[in-house]
């Protein structure tokens, strides 16, 4: 679905497509802690030049991931832009290896479930986002709490 026939955009001059590419179709591997969820969905443009046939396009898809900060699974749209350039001696352009690596580069290092993520509390470990814990962020040092009890035995 991915792999273009180098004759068929020479004699044309210029194709377009837009196409839905099942997971199992592509075989694109996300690494260990991310998860592609659904098709991967892609527009492409080639043009004929003189001497070769340029691709560009852009690919999309949801990716399932856990938020850096809070552990939460959630999911996000991921898309990118990629382009190729193959000599018209070659038969054919195959697009899945220019995608991948733009999926690749495009995923988030700290990936975080929303801008504000609260995360977790350092006390309890409750998640933030969703309950709020008895523990005040600013605890006081159990050291101070005897300086205290010193101060009202007197
Ligand atoms: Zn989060
Ligand atoms: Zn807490």
């Amino acid at each position: 679905m991915l792999k273009l026939n180098v004759r068929e955009i020479e004699s044309a001059g210029h194709l377009e497509q837009t196409v839905s590419v099942p997971a199992e179709k592509h075989r694109i591997e996300m690494p260990d802690d991310f998860q592609m969820d659904g098709p991967l969905a892609v527009e492409w443009k080639a043009d004929a030049f003189d001497d070769e046939v340029m691709v560009t396009g852009t690919a999309g898809t949801e990716v399932v991931t856990h938020c850096a900060r809070c552990l939460a699974d959630y999911r996000f749209h991921l898309q990118v832009r990629f382009e190729d350039h193959v000599p018209l001696t070659e038969p054919q352009v195959d697009l899945i290896e220019e995608i991948r690596q733009a999926l690749l580069l495009a995923l988030p290092m700290k990936p975080l479930c929303r801008g504000e993520c609260a995360g977790l509390c350092p006390h309890c470990g409750k998640n933030l986002n969703t309950e709020k814990c008895g523990c005040k962020s600013g605890e006081i040092d159990p050291r101070f709490d005897k300086l205290k009890n010193l101060k009202l035995d007197r």
